[in-house]
């Protein structure tokens, strides 16, 4: 931001008015989002946009949610903030931990709670660490992911993630991280039968581990579907053939949650609709659907009993660790979802809606395929109908250019390489899910012209 452009408009002691809105989104060269309702932002303009991205894949629930203001309020009043260091602890976070341990179900009993996605990855990094040392097999660091997977932004997430770009500075990715393939099967497995293209991808994962010892493994994480890395839905049988991998080896199954989670999925992670069973589920946004920042992850009972019969101490915690207020904010957002039916509403009603709804893209001559499981959803723009060629070669930047479309046409999108990226509140009405896919349409059909003048790099 220019300073001292901003200093102008006097926003050091206070917002600037609403007409200066305008002014400091042209100023910051950043759309300023200055209030929302339900699934529709509003920004400096004035503009109102359907939000098709529920904010970062965080707001679940929509804007606008008074019950959420007033339970954070609440808790507020009666206790702002106690630390759960030193064996200490507040009534919203071991009600949250309670509500956490019911709806992940199974051996997943206990959670240690973070502020955020990253910070949740880094606990599953050291805690895994930690878990094989006091095995007795401190050997086992190596933690085994998938290209382009995003799992945060710190020296451990960025690593944990498959994101090219994040990785050739800072030397980056940190030692013990092997990235296999993503089962990506519209760029990588085009004219392969599905099953075999899943079976091809997980066959990597034990490859990699038999090169790098199965003894230095620790565990393998990843997203049932891959959201930042563009919406990636695996092919049939991909994550049942991954869990019987870790189990065959001892390695550790990590379902990272942080976009799937809290109904985006049809279920209430998304662990549960591809049947497999993680030892360690990192969670965030639509946790309090991104009100206020906490994370958790959600750990087996298997692990907790290790480190129970060990010293007894995970010596790891953050200052905002389950904070109070954070947490109070989290059980009222779950229990606007378990009230409104919305995992329901996204299994049987607005996902099957949503899905047909994007079949209408299909005949768009930009669109090479489309894909959604739940509320989330992705248009993979192509250069030669019925092929997956890519305007700019593999790595393409046609998303990004119809998203400013989309966005200048009234829809928040993301533009993630050659697709265009969808997840929207799970409250999302029809009417507006018809906007949606129109607005995409209209989009690509705007675009088409800058689409055809990108060159290959
Ligand atoms: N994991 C996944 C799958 C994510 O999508 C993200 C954030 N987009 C993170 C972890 C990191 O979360 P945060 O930004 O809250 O640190």
């Amino acid at each position: 931001y220019n300073i001292p452009e901003l200093r102008r408009l006097d926003v050091e002691h206070h917002l600037p008015a609403q007409a200066n809105y305008a002014e400091l989104q042209r100023i910051g060269g950043s759309r300023i989002i200055t209030r929302a309702e339900g699934s529709t932002i509003y920004d400096g303009e004035g503009n109102a946009i359907l939000d098709g991205m529920a904010g970062l894949w965080c707001v679940n629930v929509g804007y606008g949610r008074e019950e959420l203001v007033r339970a954070a309020a609440e808790q507020m009043q009666e206790l702002p903030f106690y630390n759960t260091f030193f064996k200490t602890a507040t009534p919203p976070t071991v009600m949250l931990a309670a509500k956490l341990a019911e709806k992940l179900g199974g051996k997943l009993q206990h959670v240690f709670f973070n502020a955020s996605g990253s910070e949740a990855n880094d606990t599953v990094m050291r805690l895994v660490r930690y878990y094989w040392s006091l095995k007795g097999e401190p050997k086992r660091t190596v933690f085994i992911s998938r290209r382009n997977a995003y799992h945060g932004s710190t020296m451990a997430g960025a690593s944990l993630g498959g994101m090219a770009h994040m990785h050739p500075i800072g030397g980056l990715p940190i030692p013990g991280i092997e990235h296999v393939a993503q089962p990506y099967k519209f760029n990588e497995g085009f004219n392969e039968d599905e099953e075999a293209f899943g079976a091809r991808v997980a066959q990597e994962i034990e490859d990699r581990i038999i090169k790098v010892g199965p003894e230095n493994v620790a565990a393998f994480i990843g997203e049932v579907v891959q959201g930042a890395g563009g919406v990636i839905i695996p092919p049939k049988g991909y994550w049942k053939r991954v869990e019987a991998i870790c189990e065959k080896y001892g390695i550790l199954l990590v379902v990272d949650e942080v976009i799937t989670g809290f109904g985006r999925l049809g279920e209430w992670f998304g662990f549960q609709h591809f049947g497999v069973t993680p030892d360690l589920v990192p969670m965030a946004k639509g946790l309090s659907s991104g009100y206020l920042p906490i994370s958790a992850v959600g750990v087996s009972s298997d692990i907790v009993k290790v480190l129970r019969d060990g010293n007894g101490e995970f010596a790891h915690g953050y200052t905002y660790s389950g904070h109070p207020v954070a947490a109070a904010v989290a059980l009222k957002n779950i229990e606007i979802i378990e009230r409104e039916g919305l995992v329901e509403r996204v299994k049987n009603d607005a996902g099957p809606y949503f899905a047909e709804a994007l079949k209408r893209l299909e005949g768009d001559p930009l669109v090479g395929e489309v894909r959604s499981l739940g509320l989330i959803g992705a248009v993979e723009i192509v250069a030669k109908k019925g092929t997956n060629e890519r305007f700019t070669g593999k790595e393409g930047k046609a998303g990004p250019i119809v998203r400013d479309t989309c966005i200048k046409n009234g829809l928040m999108v993301r533009g993630i390489r050659d697709s265009v990226v969808m997840c929207p509140p799970l409250i999302i009405t029809h009417a507006e899910i018809d906007r949606m896919i129109d607005i995409i349409g209209r989009s690509l059909r705007e675009a088409e012209p800058a689409l055809r003048a990108l060159k290959a790099d």
